[in-house]
C-alpha cells in the first residue's frame, strides 16, 4: 500500500490550506460537511493522525477517533431529524476510496429516502444552514 501523502484534499482542510464547513473540532478529529453530499446532513469524520485509511491507521490513533465518530454521529442523527443514520468507510481505490486521509462518512437517513448518487455539488448556502444546525446540536 502507498504511504500517506500529506497534500492530499482533507489533509489540506486539517492544516487549512483549503477552505471546508467544519462542524466539530478537538485534538484527535476534524468534522465537516461533505461537499458533494450524498443525502442531506453527509457529514465527514476524519483523524488528526495522518493516515490513509483503516488499513494504515494506528490502534491507539483509531480508539481515539471513534468516539468522535460517535459523537458527531449522535449530533448529525438529532439535527438532521433522522430516522437512521448510515456509516460508510472505503480503503484504497478498489475499495471505493477517493481521498487517501481516512475518513467515516456519516448519512443521515429517512425511511423510503434512497442515497443520492455521488458526484452532485451542493448548495453552499444549504450546506451552511446544516451546519449550523449540527454545531447547534453539539454545543
Ligand atoms: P471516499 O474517498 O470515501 O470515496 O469519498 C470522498 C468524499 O469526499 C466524497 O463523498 C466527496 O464528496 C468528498 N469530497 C471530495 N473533495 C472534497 C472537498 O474538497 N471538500 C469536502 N468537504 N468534501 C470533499
Amino acid at each position: 500500500m502507498a504511504a500517506y501523502d500529506p497534500n492530499n484534499i482533507f489533509g489540506k482542510i486539517l492544516r487549512g490550506e483549503m477552505p471546508s464547513l467544519k462542524v466539530f473540532e478537538d485534538d484527535a478529529a476534524f468534522a465537516f460537511m461533505d461537499i458533494m453530499p450524498r443525502a442531506d446532513g453527509h457529514t465527514l469524520v476524519i483523524p488528526k493522525a495522518p493516515c490513509r485509511n483503516l488499513l494504515d491507521i494506528k490502534p491507539a490513533d483509531l480508539s481515539a477517533l471513534m468516539p468522535r465518530v460517535q459523537h458527531v454521529g449522535q449530533a448529525v442523527f438529532k439535527a438532521m431529524k433522522a430516522d437512521g443514520l448510515t456509516l460508510q468507510q472505503f480503503n484504497e481505490q478498489a475499495g471505493g476510496q477517493v481521498v487517501f486521509h481516512l475518513h467515516f462518512h456519516l448519512l443521515p437517513r429517512w425511511a423510503g429516502v434512497q442515497l443520492r448518487p455521488p458526484g452532485q455539488m451542493a448548495d453552499r448556502a444549504l450546506l451552511e444552514q446544516q451546519a449550523e444546525k449540527i454545531r447547534a446540536a453539539l454545543a
